[in-house]
């Protein structure tokens, strides 16, 4: 019995019961144990009462907004986990949203690494919107440093265009991160003399009215800083509220019973990552 019952679920590891679509209308055949064990996500989508009347139909699972080549690297990733240099090259950036809307923490950290290491100047600033979808805090800081590092040349870029024109929260960010790695700088080293320099400069900027165009280093700096810790019990509350909102929204998502919860997450990130797919074509 016991052998049937292994050699039962090997045969059956081998047949496709579902089939996935992409936007390209591409049909890939799979598994649902494979699937399902790989992910969580696909778990849940798998083991939902199916729509269709008939038991015959194979199961259909729509994973859309990425290219069909991406989606088929995906899938065969969920059978066995390796990825050539090549397709991390060309799909890298798709299979980290892939592998956050579907929880695969495997192909996610191989994609955080390997979007990090490929980053330029160039794409930095749509690969850090993209690290805050995917809640990838590493890739996040990665973007951080290098933007804060070749700022002259990001500013240049289309991608600092558009952020500017329609992210102005997270030019904020930013800008904020550059000033914060400033004075961490100038903060940590430096002899007795520079240290005493370094608190004139404070004491400067704590009774300066004008610096916005203050000429006195780090006058602006000192001063945002100073604005910023009076404003940590409000900055607290906010943080507090998106927090909760963040949480209800999910919360929502999760309790969806007839929407399905990684449709709901996938349309919405999808929007979200199509629009920054659009501007690295
Ligand atoms: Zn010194
Ligand atoms: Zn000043």
């Amino acid at each position: 019995m016991a052998i049937l019952t292994a050699t039962k679920h090997d045969g059956d590891s081998l047949n496709a019961d579902v089939v996935i679509i992409t936007t390209g209308r591409r049909r890939i055949p799979a598994n649902s144990g494979i699937l399902a064990s790989a992910s969580p996500v696909l778990t849940n989508i798998i083991e939902k009462p199916s729509k269709s009347n008939g038991g015959s139909s194979k199961r259909v699972i729509k994973i859309l907004g990425v290219p069909c080549d991406a989606v088929s690297i995906f899938v065969r990733f969920l059978y066995s986990p390796s990825l050539t240099e090549k397709e991390m090259e060309k799909y890298g950036i798709h299979l980290l949203a892939l592998s956050h809307v579907y929880m695969v923490a495997q192909l996610k950290q191989r994609c955080t690494k390997g979007v990090g290491a490929r980053v330029t100047v160039e794409n930095v600033v749509d690969v850090l919107q993209l690290a805050r979808l995917c809640d990838a805090p590493d890739l996040w800081l990665k973007c951080m440093r290098l933007i804060h590092t070749k700022f002259k040349t990001v500013e240049q870029t289309e991608g600092w265009k558009f952020l500017q024109e329609h992210d102005p929260f997270l030019e904020l960010d930013i800008l904020q991160f550059i000033d914060d790695a400033e004075l961490k700088r100038v903060d940590g080293k430096g002899c007795l003399r520079c240290k005493r320099m370094i608190q004139l400069l404070r004491l400067h900027s704590s009774v300066c009215d004008q610096s916005e165009s203050c000429r006195v280093p780090l006058c602006r700096q000192f001063k945002k800083r100073g604005e910023k810790e009076k404003k940590m019990v409000e900055d607290t509350k906010w943080k507090v509220l998106v927090r909760r909102v963040a949480s209800a929204k999910a919360m929502s998502s999760l309790s969806q019973s007839k929407k399905n919860k990684s449709e709901v997450l996938l349309k919405e990130e999808a929007e979200d990552f199509i629009r920054i797919r659009k501007k690295l074509i």
